[in-house]
């Protein structure tokens, strides 16, 4: 599996930071933590918001453990996502997921001032996740067998 993200570990994302280096003054502050400089590397590497969904879909998919820094999570997601077996498959749209929500909640708040919580973020990526599992019977399994409970996290 190659992890692109890996490979773009500098560099501003999106049109703020380009605007920014052509003189325009926009804040490039990340919009989904308010903290770090909004880098691909601060995004989905270090900001608290990615962690902590990463944290919660961890715990979904049956890993107890801490979650690691990027780097080394990124090493642990590229063994763990090998082979064809309903976890790994798991793992590896989980991944997919994560990205994709990411991009498209930065992009809700700068352009559409919608902040939403990591816990309803986490929600919509489980039940993505669920819906997608029916085209897949091996995950499909894997899924039903996961303890995890919608109604009881919060909004
Ligand atoms: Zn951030």
């Amino acid at each position: 599996m190659d992890i692109h993200i890996e490979n773009c570990n500098s560099g501003n994302i999106g049109n703020k930071g380009r605007l920014a280096r052509w003189g325009v003054n926009i804040e490039t502050t990340c919009a989904l933590c308010q903290q770090g400089t909004e880098t691909i590397q601060h995004s989905f590497f270090e900001c608290e918001m990615t962690g902590t969904i990463w944290q919660q879909l961890l715990h979904w998919q049956g890993i107890q453990r801490k979650k690691l820094k990027w780097q080394e999570e990124l090493a642990w997601i590229q063994r763990a996502a090998k082979g064809r077996s309903g976890g790994a498959t798991l793992c590896r749209m989980t991944l997919a997921a994560v990205v994709y929500y990411i991009w498209q909640e930065r992009n809700n708040t700068i352009f559409k001032q919608k902040i939403r919580t990591s816990a309803s973020i986490v929600r919509m990526i489980i039940q993505e996740i669920h819906i997608r599992a029916t085209m897949f019977p091996r995950l499909e399994r894997t899924i039903t067998k996961e303890n995890w409970h919608l109604d009881t996290m919060e909004q």
